[in-house]
């Protein structure tokens, strides 16, 4: 890493000079990798060596300058064929990658690592973060296997397999009346008033090389053959950054040869971002706030605060950022889990629900090979998943009961 580059007025800082966003204005920093130092001594079969271990495989590209001493696997999720869905969407081939299968469940857990390790690294005691809530839940989770505190800042209406994992893991929880953005805000006066190290999305630079690596694996597990398209469920934007960040980088090591076309997918009530790109907004002032209102809470977001980076990754990839409705996600929702082994929460399934839209929309390429991101698991929202179905009334326990319920003869 040589530095950090602003995604708004392009002037370079030095690590220590800017822990968080600009100086100068206030945008987000992109962290800069020496990718001629990297390719001269290592390569990507060396990262491959080292699978198992998970992120840490790709050392050389992370932020921090040791292996930390998490002793928790992230990342290394399985990417999962999907042929007979593939086959029905009339794709010539579609991944999932299953990010749900993580410490904390969901593909955030690639960033707390970065962000535990660098307060480690520091020798910071105390992290905090706003989320709606897997950010949270990872941040705590990760934070108990080395001991440090956490406070984190999440909305009141956070689902509770959350809320559990939270308090279980031992942080101390700041329940917000109001929705993440307040939260969000709340957190920042109190980490300037405080100085804690912060792991808010989209304000902490590092966070998206943790988020990258979901990427990293992607190339990987295709044999370095990048997929035409990959689909990213949306909110505050830095996962979708992230897999920007890997592809370019992959790119300019010389491990790919062509970026993926990136497709972002964010729900209807919480669309800022689809909004803006639809309109051709290229920066984060011209995005327009909104109230959100989606039950996938994961990416219920109405101020992205990643959102030049997510706007910026769509356009170079020739890619998009489109809304679906919650009820496209519920589809998707049953359709990854029926047809497809995959169980995920709302958001988690909001990537493959923008894949369903263009198959319908029948702009998808017979010739096409996707990945979907499968962002976080079922069981983080499990009263979302049983609204989806019918639990079936009790049966006696004897054989004619079930013979009369499945309608065969005993
Ligand atoms: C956080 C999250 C997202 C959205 O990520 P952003 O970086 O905020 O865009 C999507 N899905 C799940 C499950 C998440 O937890
Ligand atoms: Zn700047």
């Amino acid at each position: 890493m040589t530095g950090l580059r602003c995604v708004g007025c392009g002037r370079e800082h030095r690590e220590a000079e800017a822990p968080y966003t600009c100086p100068a204005c206030g945008e987000n920093l992109d962290v800069l990798v020496d990718h001629g130092a990297i390719r001269s001594r290592w390569s990507r079969d060396d990262a491959g060596r080292g699978r198992g271990d998970g992120i840490w495989r790709w050392l050389p590209l992370l932020p921090v300058s040791a292996r930390p001493a998490i002793p928790l696997r992230i990342g290394d999720t399985p990417l999962v064929a999907l042929p007979r869905l593939a086959a029905a969407l009339g794709l010539a081939a579609l991944h999932v990658k299953d990010d749900g299968r993580n410490p904390s469940a969901s593909l955030k857990d690639r960033a707390s690592a970065i962000a535990v390790a660098r307060a480690l690294e520091g020798g910071v005691p105390r992290v905090t973060c706003a989320s709606t809530g897997n950010a949270a839940s990872s941040l705590a989770t990760i934070a108990a296997s080395v001991g440090l505190e956490t406070i984190i800042f999440v909305p009141e209406t956070i689902p509770r397999p959350k809320l559990a994992q939270l308090l279980l893991h031992g942080a101390r929880v700041l329940l917000v009346r109001g929705n993440y953005d307040a939260a969000y805000d709340l957190c920042l006066q109190a980490t300037a008033r405080f100085g804690w190290y912060s792991r808010n999305t989209g304000f902490n630079p590092y966070l998206c090389e943790g988020k990258k690596t979901v990427g990293l694996e992607i190339a990987e597990g295709l044999g370095w053959d990048a997929p035409d398209s990959v689909f990213v469920s949306v909110g505050d934007g830095c996962i979708f950054a992230g897999v920007h960040k890997a592809f370019a980088d992959l790119a300019a090591l010389g491990w790919v040869e062509r970026v993926p076309r990136l497709v972002g997918v964010q729900a209807e009530g919480a669309s800022p971002l689809a909004a803006a790109f639809r309109a051709g907004a290229r920066t984060a002032a011209e995005v327009r706030e909104a109230t959100p209102r989606t039950f996938a809470d994961s990416i219920s977001v109405g101020k992205p605060r990643d959102a030049t980076k997510a706007l910026r990754a769509a356009r170079e990839t020739g890619g998009e950022i489109l809304a679906v409705a919650d009820d496209e996600i519920r589809d998707a929702m049953r359709r990854l889990a029926a047809d497809g082994g995959i169980f995920a929460e709302p958001a988690g399934a909001a990537a493959f629900a923008g894949l369903l839209r263009l198959a319908r929309d029948e702009r998808l390429d017979a010739r096409e090979r996707a990945v979907v991101i499968v962002s976080g698991s079922g069981l983080k929202d499990v009263e979302s998943a049983i609204r989806l179905v019918e639990p079936p009334a009790p049966i006696d326990p004897d054989l004619d009961a079930v013979a009369a319920r499945l309608g065969v003869r005993t």
